[in-house]
């Protein structure tokens, strides 16, 4: 694609990386087919191809973006999809991350908006603060029903409300500087990324994790400081705040480095994963940390990858042996299929262990989750949960699993049978309790075994 920016333009580095980006793309179009806005809309400009358009001409213009053009990016869940279907290697994940802080930096939301997106980013990277948004969030459920019908803003504090679980688990603390020993002799050492949102609506995730990895002699370490890796801020376009996360990040792993060094850093939750694993990119201009970054992002690991590589890491799930015949309807979260490209690993375990996997109809399509694209677009969002529940209650499974939160908080609600996540069948498989919700599925299929 032709492009017109000014050599002063230019001067800045996010703008010359998003023209050499947009220069790739050759309009042929074949993203759009498999863009879940373009699908839900038909509209071009809810297309890869029409917001690749959109944002050159926003970013060429200078000045404030036409509401329209924010509309059209603030509808694209960053699922990625669209960068599994190019064929020219258009990195869309940069370009769009450039657009939305470009957004946020030049463009006036309305002030209700502009409340609950500060509010989103306050609460949702701190788990103390989460966790008491949760509880008032549960008992405010009662009163949903009195929010006005119409509005956006009431269709986005009733998505919240409905988002939030009716009881929260309890707490399972995991305080920084947390140290799980190596079940026998310790083969590999690792830092766990404990997570913001995850570790208090489903604690039990990083329970199976740790006893899973320690099991198959992994010494687990949670590194004092290790936060929410930002994700959630960057998808709002804060980049100031998402830097700011990604170099406390890459600080506290330096300073748990400092008793030994670490063979991976590893991630239960794949938006998190996707988002470390651009870290070098994202401090790409940091002259202190910038080779840090790259260093922390090369070896960070999902936990189905890391296991997957088997005895190259350390860790021979070999044994792993399903406790009951379950048919498993695997979901690919976009983030680990089109962003990280894990795609065999959890599948091949999963089988490994016995497992009877069942696809999921369009499993390229988003659930619908992103980050905090089912609050501030709770339409499509919806449209694309019901889409993606609907094939997978066709899987005629037992049992979904999932290696990313935002999926089972989006799915598990509608779904006619429990979500899980792929850890903690792993950990089922090799040694740990039932997960929870599995009880009753695993008690009648084990009196028919
Ligand atoms: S498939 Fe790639 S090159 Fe083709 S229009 Fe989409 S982003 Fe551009
Ligand atoms: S990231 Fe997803 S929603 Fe956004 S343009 Fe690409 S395919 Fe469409």
């Amino acid at each position: 694609m032709q492009t017109h920016f000014s050599l002063a333009q230019l001067a800045d580095p996010a703008t010359r990386e998003s023209e050499q980006i947009l220069r790739n793309c050759v309009h042929c179009g074949f993203c759009t087919a498999t863009c879940p806005t373009y699908v839900l809309l038909g509209d071009e400009r809810d297309s890869p191809r029409g917001r690749i358009y959109l944002i050159k001409e926003m970013l060429e213009g200078g000045g404030p973006p036409d509401p329209a053009t924010v509309t059209h990016i603030d509808r694209c869940l960053s699922c990625l999809s669209c960068m599994t279907t190019c064929p020219s290697g258009v990195h869309y994940m940069h370009l769009v991350d450039h657009g939305r802080a470009y957004v946020q930096a030049h463009y006036r939301r309305p002030a209700a908006e502009r409340a609950l997106r500060a509010l989103l980013a306050a609460v949702l990277p701190r788990p103390g603060l989460f966790r008491l948004a949760m509880r008032g969030a549960s008992l405010a459920r009662l009163g949903r029903g009195l929010l006005p019908r119409g509005g956006a803003l009431a269709a986005r504090l009733r998505a919240m409300l409905e988002l939030a679980p009716e009881a929260l688990p309890p707490a399972q603390a995991m305080p920084g500087g947390s140290v799980f020993p190596a079940e026998g002799p310790r083969r590999r050492r690792v830092a766990l990324l404990a997570g913001c949102v995850q570790q208090t609506l489903a604690p039990q995730i990083n329970a199976a994790t740790i006893r899973l990895l320690t099991r198959h002699g992994c010494e687990v370490v949670v590194p004092d400081g290790l936060g929410c890796c930002g994700a959630l801020v960057h998808h709002l376009g804060r980049e100031a705040d998402a830097h700011a996360a990604a170099r406390a990040n890459v600080r506290a792993l330096r300073r748990a480095e400092a008793a030994g060094a670490f063979d991976a850093l590893l991630v239960n939750a794949s938006g998190c994963g996707t988002m470390l694993k651009d870290y070098g990119f994202l401090l790409r201009e940091d002259p202190e940390l910038a080779g840090a970054a790259a260093d922390l992002a090369a070896r960070t690991r999902d936990i189905s990858e890391f296991c997957a590589a088997g005895a190259a890491a350390g860790l021979d799930l070999s044994a792993a042996r399903a406790p009951r015949p379950l048919r498993v309807a695997y979901h690919a979260a976009c983030s680990l299929q089109h962003g990280q490209k894990v795609i065999a690993a959890p599948r091949r375990l999963l089988a490994d262990a016995g497992f009877e996997l069942r696809e999921i109809a369009e499993g390229h399509l988003c659930c619908g989750s992103a980050g905090t694209y089912n609050i501030l677009q709770p339409e499509l969002a919806g449209r694309l949960r019901d889409r993606k529940a609907g094939h997978v209650g066709r899987t005629g499974a037992d049992v979904l699993a999932t290696g990313n939160i935002g999926c089972l908080t989006q799915l598990a609600p509608v779904l006619e049978m429990p979500a899980v996540h792929t850890v903690e069948l792993l950990d089922w498989a090799t040694g740990g309790p039932v997960p929870a919700g599995l009880e009753l599925v695993a008690g009648p299929l084990a009196a028919a075994g």
